[in-house]
């Protein structure tokens, strides 16, 4: 960018670059590559749920909802929340429809972080958590998950608090490692935050997507800590719709009427029929959620072995859809310069590490695949890796 472009840019803007992730997908478009890169689905969402979009949109549902999301997608979360967890959420005061988890983590910050103030993320940490900070004007203190277990030491955790410590965010499970928290962990955190006066607000986009029996908590189920809990979820990875852009956060009433103000000014709303389709998607039977997880837990399998044949090392996750595979065993350099070369020469895409680190060359020794792909789309990108990272 010329240096003239330069003096119309906006400070807040300088501190962090595009979207690797979403580089990644462009890079695998131009050279035909499988894309292992962006986590998004390759195979159909649910018939009834695409089916119930149609019908909203035959139906004329095609203005602006409630700016904060219609009533019957936000009486569905209700109802949905009940029905997992047990939890009452008041979907009057307590909710607030947005379009997508990013636009929730966005509009939460906005909503509650003032300039200066600081937010602590667990790193590795998925990659718009950090340009979120940004934005606000906060400033961002990452305290490590270490390999293998990705586990954190409470000291440093504590020694990250302060009376400047205006939130927390987790992602659970969490994206990049695959690692679910457990309630331990949960109390410990929702401990400090009880203690320095800090929010918990909670990526809880891959809830379902669990495996080895795992269970997961959501942070505002912690009685506790509900009156500082903020939940961010959606409907993208659960139904595999992430081009619908369809999320939602839960926080008690203060906190939603600030985020409903900041959303609406944001994005004024969600998609109107697609809010009346994610309704009836949260309303689907238990069985499609034991379905989701026993597909996922096949995808797991597949790519883990596939990886492990081309030489890579890995723990597998306990929940989402990525593994996070150490690198070094091939002795190609860092992730960066392999995932360049990975997607043009063995036509795969996956993520560089660095990109889930604040100092990128602590992410140096890992790359990033996801595999929320057709069981063939795995097989043939396993075989591509196997052959392809031999040449390299
Ligand atoms: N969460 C997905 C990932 O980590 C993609 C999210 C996005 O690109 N909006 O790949």
């Amino acid at each position: 960018m010329s240096r003239n472009a330069d003096r119309f840019l906006a400070s807040r803007t300088a501190g962090f670059t595009e979207s690797v992730i979403r580089e990644m997908t462009r890079l695998a478009l131009r050279h035909g590559a499988v894309n292992l890169a962006q986590g998004f689905p390759d195979f159909p969402a649910p018939e009834e749920v695409k089916q119930a979009a149609m019908e909203a949109i035959a139906a004329d549902i095609n203005q602006y909802a409630v700016t904060w999301g219609a009533a019957p997608l936000r009486n569905a979360i209700a109802d949905y929340y009940r029905r997992f967890y047990g939890m009452e959420v008041d979907p009057d005061a307590e909710i607030t429809v947005v379009c997508g988890s990013t636009e929730g983590m966005i509009a939460s910050l906005l909503a509650t972080v003032n300039p200066g103030e600081e937010v602590i993320l667990f790193e590795p940490f998925y990659e718009n958590y950090g340009p979120d900070a940004e934005l606000c004007g906060a400033v961002r203190r990452p305290v490590p998950l270490r390999p293998p277990d990705w586990t954190f030491d409470l000291e440093e955790l504590r020694a990250a608090f302060s009376p400047k410590t205006k939130a927390i965010i987790i992602n659970n499970p969490h994206n990049p490692t695959g690692k679910v928290f457990t309630v331990d962990e949960l109390m410990q955190i929702s401990g400090l935050c009880l203690e320095f006066g800090a929010l918990c607000i909670s990526d809880e986009i891959y809830e379902h997507i669990i495996y080895d029996g795992a269970t997961h908590v959501p942070a505002a189920a912690l009685p506790w800590i509900r009156d500082r809990a903020i939940v961010v979820n959606s409907v993208s990875k659960t139904f595999s719709v992430t081009g619908w852009r369809v999320g939602w956060v839960i926080a008690p009433p203060g906190i939603t009427a600030s985020i409903r103000k900041v959303h609406d000014f944001l994005t004024v709303g969600a998609p109107a029929p697609l809010q009346q389709a994610a309704a009836a998607a949260l309303r689907l039977p238990d069985e499609y959620f034991h379905g989701l997880k026993s597909a996922y837990a096949k995808r797991r399998a597949i790519l883990s072995a596939a990886l492990l044949e081309a030489g890579l090392a890995l723990r597998p996750p306990e929940g989402a859809y990525y593994i996070l595979a150490d690198i070094r065993p091939l002795g190609l350099g860092d992730g960066d310069a392999l995932c360049r070369r990975m997607v043009e020469e063995a036509g795969v895409a996956a993520v560089p590490g660095s990109s889930f680190f604040r100092e990128s060359s602590a992410g140096a020794a890992w790359i990033r695949f996801c595999f929320c792909k057709k069981y063939e789309t795995l097989e043939e990108a396993g075989r591509l890796l196997k052959e392809g990272l031999r040449r390299l």
